[in-house]
């Protein structure tokens, strides 16, 4: 007999659930967090104990089984009641003009079409089912006819909510609704993940489609808990109890029932307004939080969409309106090896200059020679060459066809082409390294690592200089940097009175660091921003962290053995201790404080608008989120602050009309900084 439950517990449950699932929605619906993170995972905390303690009291809706379920042996196969159709791609204006002109011809009309615009973002498609509101089955879209059972996966998902919202009381729940998504991984995610992979010694992912279709695909449910995974919302294949006259009117529907849809979709828009919008979202492409690949354009009406029908395997209604190549074939000038900054020895090939999306590119990574190989890559080939957001330009494939015979092996060298000393093998990792410490090419990479934007940002110290520093033995460490003869910097090719005494005012302005900034500059291997932040979060004193033993380290969350292992190695070296010291010991003066209390702009809301003139609004904007802060596109009440920049628009208005305080880019800086 299993113990009859106290009500109030079971009603506490209850409360939590519902709470939780209206804290999802705010969050991720509205995009209006009402309470902080910390307060979310309590309560989430506080569910998972009682449920662990009650079992009788879990449930298929649960919040809680964002955590993941027991691993399956293989995915079962889902119908979909509906073909999910792909779509037919357009790539110039006159395919739009032609894709206008066929929906005009198939309807028998001249009188202008509205349509639905909205960003075509690069992820994986899933059809979710929600019978009498609950979240019953989720599925990938396979072959359009039947997809792979991912349930257990897709309720991981933060932005999926196992139960539909009622907004309002005439809102009705569907008793059937498929609801269709793209699940995507974002930039941010995608580089923590990336990073979380590398510290756990795994294959990293080539990019955040890849991811998330790999993170989708896991037999153990737990694992994909743990990917950044998000959803958004684009249609619906077969619903019962609701019907809508349009896609936007369907679109809104989802919103309210609480599944997230994009924030850039443009509704019931003529043909000449989708042209002008496909321009701004092309230039809006680089600082989405997400990778997009083009425009969907959506005929808005569905007695429209019925009329057209579908051809075999996509409708007539709709195409997929694509961004600029970001593939383009060049040649292969030669392949050199590079040095960096751990010693790491990689290929990268030369190309013969090509503008790839709007952006000239002579220079792929080829990252290792078993890449090369298996893409059997040869000097004066013909390749294809992608490049994809912010990522290294890199070689997809050759062009066999292009062959003609004269093409060149590349042999990976056996000596270091930098110092000459030989090169190791690291079988794990498939790299070759130089195990020299006082490699001239590395230290220079080193160099060129510490004095970088987000490490020490000292201004006027190029590739060219730091290369002529190390040759003349001016500098044998970035510790050096602190201790140069400024009369011998004068002397130096295109170095004059007035540019040397710039470095050295940069050079004694980035000498007051944050910790974090510290510890990423130091150029550790493994160790890039986030982890940096990690440790200075954890270590509140440059002594501690020197003397950090690699099972403390191991233990921290999102370090990991191969980290720590990393970290002990660089401190073990009594070299870089002394490189520490030095630094201190110029005057460098490492700011704690501020990782303890990073979360100053905790919630607040913030809108960008003007030019700014230190930074850009995108680089803003990250710093801003950075330090717990948010973004909005427009003034509202709920605006915090107007950052307003020169030219600023009528948001100055709106904000005084609604009585949020304005500040200019000083003030944010400060705000910033304290
Ligand atoms: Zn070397």
């Amino acid at each position: 007999m299993p113990d009859i439950i106290n009500p109030d517990i079971a009603k506490k449950v209850e409360n939590l659930r519902s709470e939780i699932q209206r804290h999802n929605y705010r969050y991720y619906v509205m995009d209006d967090p009402q309470i902080s993170d910390a307060q979310y995972d309590k309560m989430m905390q506080e569910l998972i104990e009682l449920e662990a303690k009650y079992p009788e009291l879990s449930s298929p809706d649960s919040p809680t089984m964002k955590v993941g379920a027991a691993p399956v042996k293989k995915f079962e196969q889902i119908k979909h009641s509906v073909k999910m159709l792909s779509l037919d791609n357009a790539f110039s204006d006159s395919d739009i003009l032609n894709f206008d002109r066929r929906v005009k011809e198939g309807l028998m009309t001249d009188e202008q079409i509205l349509y639905t615009a909205e960003p075509k973002m690069d992820g994986v498609a899933v059809e979710l089912v929600y019978k009498e509101g609950r979240l019953v089955s989720a599925s990938t879209r396979g072959d359009g006819e039947t997809g792979e059972d991912i349930t257990s996966n897709v309720k991981t998902i933060r932005s999926v909510p196992m139960l539909l919202q009622q907004n309002k009381k005439e809102h009705i729940i569907p008793a059937r609704l498929e609801a269709r998504g793209e699940v995507i991984i974002s930039k941010e995610g995608f580089k923590r993940l990336n990073e979380d992979m590398l510290s756990q010694g795994l294959a990293l992912f080539a990019n955040p489609r890849n991811a998330a279709a790999g993170s989708l695909r896991q037999l153990d449910s737990k694992v994909t808990a743990k990917r950044p995974l998000e959803i958004y919302f684009y249609g619906v294949g077969e619903v019962e109890g609701i019907s809508c006259k349009s896609h936007w009117d369907w679109l809104y529907v989802l919103k309210e029932l609480g599944l997230r849809i994009n924030p850039h979709i443009k509704p019931k828009i003529n043909i000449d307004a989708v042209y002008k919008y496909y321009k701004e979202l092309e230039q809006m492409r680089s600082i989405l939080p997400y990778d997009i690949d083009g425009m969907v354009v959506k005929v808005d009406s569905v007695q429209f969409q019925n009329q057209l029908g579908t051809k075999a395997r996509s409708p007539r209604w709709a195409v997929a309106y694509k961004f600029k190549a970001i593939q383009e074939t060049t040649k292969i000038l030669d392949i050199l090896v590079q040095v960096g900054r751990t010693g790491a020895v990689t290929p990268v090939a030369c190309l013969e200059s090509v503008n790839i999306g709007g952006v000239n590119v002579s220079r792929a990574t080829l990252h290792n020679e078993d890449e090369i190989v298996k893409k059997d890559i040869r000097i004066g080939d013909t390749v294809l060459v992608q490049r994809a957001g912010d990522v290294i330009p890199e070689i997809v494939k050759v062009i066999d066809s292009a062959r003609t015979g004269s093409e060149i092996i590349f042999c990976m060298p056996q000596n270091c082409p930098s110092c000459n000393s030989q090169l190791v093998r690291d079988e794990k990792e498939a790299s070759v390294r130089c195990l020299n410490d006082t490699c001239p090419a590395k230290i220079k990479a080193q160099i060129e690592h510490f004095v970088s934007k987000r490490a020490f940002d000292i201004d006027g110290l190029g590739e060219k200089l730091i290369d002529q520093l190390v040759e003349k033995n001016y500098l044998a460490s970035y510790a050096d940097l602190f201790y140069m003869d400024k009369a011998k910097l004068e002397g130096l090719e295109r170095m004059g009175l007035k540019s040397a005494e710039n470095l050295f005012e940069a050079i004694d302005k980035s000498k007051n660091i944050s910790f974090a900034r510290f510890i990423y500059a130091l150029g550790i291997r493994h160790v890039g921003e986030h982890i940096a932040e990690i440790l200075a979060s954890k270590y509140t004193e440059y002594e501690k962290f020197c003397g950090a033993e690699y099972d403390d380290l191991k233990n921290i969350k999102g370090v990991g053995p191969v980290v720590a292992k990393s970290i002990v190695d660089f401190l073990g070296l009594e070299d870089n201790l002394d490189k520490i010291k030095r630094m201190l010991g110029a005057g460098v003066n490492i700011r704690y404080e501020e990782n303890r209390k990073n979360t100053t702009l905790d919630g607040k809301v913030f809108v960008l608008t003007g030019t700014l003139e230190t930074m850009t609004r995108s680089e803003a904007a990250i710093k801003i989120k950075s330090l717990g802060g948010k973004i909005s596109e427009s003034v509202s009440k709920k605006t915090d602050y107007l950052v307003a920049g020169k030219s600023p628009g009528s948001k100055i208005e709106k904000a005084k009309a609604a009585n949020v305080k304005i500040i200019d880019e000083n003030s944010l800086k400060i705000l910033l900084e304290s």
